[in-house]
């Protein structure tokens, strides 16, 4: 009987694992011209970080973690999420006695229980950045002008950047004590979900996509009137940085995130294409986590991506398209196999893509199959050029009666300027 993989748990196959390289090779040249460094984190970490960080009454430690028992009765989980591992390692390596900022990304799968749809799996993969060391607003605006810069690489247009500020310690505790009390008014019209919610997670109030919820929320209490001072000139001040440096955004007061460490700025990218998973990713500010971790008390801001979710809307747009052979080898008989395993072996030191094909296939079957590879040129070795210690070579975009004769001991870089050539200028080397 054959086993199948685990529900919500894919293969990234050939075709799709390319366009995965091309966006990490992407993300890669942004966070450069940013100046942030990688940092490669575990995937299990003890079941207690998130418990502290993400919340206790959030869905994802709710329900969503995997968890398990190690062997000597710690309590350990596979990550949900990247940020909170981050911190940990932060504080852990104590990263702030060496530089005052940290700026960091990652890449890595991520493990939540949800129901699986598409869009949605239990495990799947995040791009990470993370701005430890600064309060100010311009590093708000400065981590969304990496992610803009970042969809606009990928080639990524169907997306739209929503922010909100959801406040700080000295006034979220209101707006959350209104949003009580709305919950509490409107019981008998939400989802038993958001009843349950009400008092618990209020924030989740305003993100409920139950058509009752949605049909109300507008009677909510919105943060905007709740904003202390400071948080107001902060968020004003990241529009304005953003606004000047062109950036669209869009302002959505029901953006609440879904994670208790969230203060101040936070925001989502939303592509239309997507479906019901939306969110191509998130982020925000979360000032106090550093120190609830343990660490001093410096600010924080960073961002996640779905890679999976990248995938689908390059794969829409038609971006990075599979890589194709510039050489297939066609080797006619197990004479002609060693010259052309040494050909492609010399070819492939001098950089160029090469397939070989098997030799006891028949021309036919190996133009057919050089053809499917998409190969640029499919070099020959038959008994002819084998007595004669060259090679044929068919230009694959040409028509199929067009082609070359070079000498078999050929250099990639003299075949390559060979194949530059107008074709009637014969390329014959005699040895
Ligand atoms: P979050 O950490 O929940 O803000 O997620 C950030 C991004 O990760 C989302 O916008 C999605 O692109 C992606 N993501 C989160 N959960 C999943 C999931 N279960 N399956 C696929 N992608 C996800």
């Amino acid at each position: 009987m054959k086993i199948q993989s685990v529900k919500g748990f894919h293969d990234v196959l050939p075709g799709e694992s390319t366009r995965w390289t091309t966006l990490e090779q992407r993300a890669r040249a942004v966070f450069a011209q940013y100046n942030f460094q990688e940092i490669r984190l575990p995937i299990v970490e003890r079941a207690e970080l998130f418990q502290r960080s993400i919340g206790e009454t959030t869905d994802i430690v709710e329900k969503e973690m995997y968890g398990f028992t190690d062997r000597d009765g710690t309590a350990l989980t596979l990550r949900p999420e990247g940020t909170a591992s981050v911190v940990r390692a932060y504080v852990e390596h104590a990263m702030h006695v060496q530089e005052p900022v940290s700026k960091l990304f990652y890449f890595g799968p991520m493990f939540r229980r949800e129901r699986p749809q598409k869009g949605r799996l239990r495990q799947f993969s995040q791009i990470g950045a993370e701005v430890i060391g600064r309060v100010d607003a311009a590093a708000d605006a400065e981590v969304i002008l990496l992610l803009h810069d970042l969809l606009a690489d990928l080639g990524i247009r169907d997306a739209a950047i929503h922010l909100n500020s959801l406040g700080d310690r000295a006034c979220r505790p209101q707006y959350r004590d209104a949003l009580i009390d709305w919950g509490a008014a409107h019981a008998d019209q939400l989802c038993d979900d958001c009843r349950r919610r009400g008092t618990r997670n209020p924030f989740r109030l305003l993100d409920c996509k139950q058509p009752g919820c949605l049909a109300i929320r507008h009677t909510a209490p919105k943060i905007s009137d709740f904003l202390c001072d400071d948080c107001r000139v902060h968020f004003a001040r990241v529009l304005e940085l953003l606004a000047a440096e062109g950036v669209a955004t869009q302002r959505d007061e029901y953006m609440v995130r879904g994670l208790d460490y969230y203060v101040r700025t936070a925001f989502e990218v939303v592509a239309s294409g997507l479906g019901a998973q939306n969110a191509l990713g998130g982020g925000g500010r979360y000032d106090g986590l550093v120190r609830a971790l343990g660490g001093p008390d410096v600010a924080g801001i960073g961002f996640a991506l779905g890679i999976e979710r990248l995938a689908i809307v390059l794969e829409a747009e038609g971006a990075a398209p599979v890589p194709r052979p510039e050489f297939v080898v066609a080797p006619l008989g197990a004479a002609a196999e060693r010259e052309a395993l040494a050909l492609a072996h010399r070819l492939r030191r001098g950089g160029a893509r090469v397939d070989v094909e098997a030799h006891a296939r028949s021309l036919k079957s190996q133009m057919r199959h050089a053809d499917k590879l998409g190969a640029r040129y499919v070099i020959i070795i038959g008994d002819d050029e084998l007595a004669g210690r060259t090679i044929t070579v068919r230009d694959m975009a040409a028509k199929l009666d067009r082609q070359r004769v070079a000498h078999l001991d050929t250099t990639l870089s003299e075949l390559r300027a060979a194949l530059a050539e107008p074709l009637d200028s014969r390329l014959e080397r005699h040895a």
